[in-house]
């Protein structure tokens, strides 16, 4: 079973509005709602790929009992920690070929949430073999929260991939106790280890080697159409994917999270796993919501992924 984390889980709320009016009244006639926040793109992907999987995080009020449906719709087993406080709603509002986006901070936990929460997710860990960690932290919580759940897997010898920004992830990059994988993009990489990173191969060798990232089995750049940089025990590789139809990239790193830790949990060996990284990645772009995959067309795609080993 693999296990996704979203401490700050959402309701999205997508309203299409064509010539859309500010300080005025604007009607909505199609509203689409999806349950949100990065792990659970995860979760639904890794259900998709008919995978079983369990979204674990915070949330409550009204809108965390949505959530809790949506999941359950989407065949995805959930237990979460349930607070007093509601979770949040993020609205999308898409016009004119534009997407405003108005997105609630969400409730902000107190230490006794976040005490009882990290208890939760130990006792999870006795039906897991891989944990992914996404997105960032509510308020209330300390930086080191993803480092201590990393260091409580590790206890279990149950592998993390962390999918997340900022100082949590530093905090998690610091401590001697590392993830198994990351999956950063190039700006996410540039901005982590302060340094200029583009898509040129050295660049993404001296980052890839930064002090911070020793000892990580997996470092996956990610590079949106131009398919990943991988470094994977002293070797790197390049994956390349082909041109696609894309309708919405929103959520593709999910999507490659998603289908980097099924490969993981299969053991799969380093050429398959990249490709079905890639693959999931690329499937999230052909459909209009975010973090979902249409499986069937995997296996067409899966054979136009190129790896190569690089010196
Ligand atoms: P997001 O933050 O939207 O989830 P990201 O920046 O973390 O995305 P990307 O590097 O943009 O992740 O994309 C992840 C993977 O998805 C890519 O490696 C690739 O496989 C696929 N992908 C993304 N954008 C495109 C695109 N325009 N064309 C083809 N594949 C894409």
């Amino acid at each position: 079973m693999i296990l996704t984390v979203t401490m700050n889980p959402s309701v999205d709320i997508f309203y299409p509005i064509d010539g859309f009016e500010l300080d005025d009244v604007n009607r909505v006639e199609m509203v689409r709602k999806t349950a949100g926040g990065k792990g659970l793109n995860v979760a639904r992907v890794v259900a998709q790929m008919e995978e079983e999987v369990l979204a674990t995080g915070v949330l409550g009020g009204t809108i965390g009992d949505y959530i809790i449906q949506e999941l359950t719709k989407c065949n995805i087993q959930n237990n979460f920690l349930k607070i007093n406080q509601e979770s949040r709603n993020c609205i999308a509002v898409l016009h004119d070929g534009m997407q405003t986006e108005i997105l609630e901070a969400g409730p902000t936990l107190s230490y006794a949430e976040g005490a009882a929460f990290l208890e939760k997710f130990a006792n999870l860990l006795t039906s897991v073999t891989i944990v992914i960690i996404s997105g960032s932290l509510p308020k209330g919580l300390p930086n080191n929260f993803y480092q201590k759940m990393v260091e409580i897997s590790r206890e279990k010898n149950i592998p993390v991939v962390v999918d997340s920004a900022g100082e949590p992830l530093r905090q998690v990059l610091l401590h001697q106790v590392k993830p198994f994988a990351i999956k950063p993009n190039t700006a996410e990489l540039s901005h982590m280890l302060g340094m200029k990173v583009d898509a040129d191969i050295d660049s993404l060798k001296r980052a890839v080697n930064h002090e911070l990232l020793t000892g990580i089995e997996w470092i996956v750049v990610s590079m949106g159409s131009e398919g990943a940089f991988v470094k994977h025990a002293d070797n790197y590789y390049r994956v390349t994917i082909p041109q696609i139809d894309v309708v919405n990239p929103v959520g593709s790193g999910d999507a490659t999270v998603a289908g980097l830790a099924v490969a993981l949990k299969h053991d799969q060996t380093v050429e398959t796993l990249l490709k079905t990284a890639m693959t999931t990645g690329m499937l999230n772009t052909m459909e209009a919501g975010t973090g979902y995959i249409n499986f069937t067309k995997f296996k067409q795609l899966f054979d136009t992924v190129k790896v190569e080993i690089i010196d």
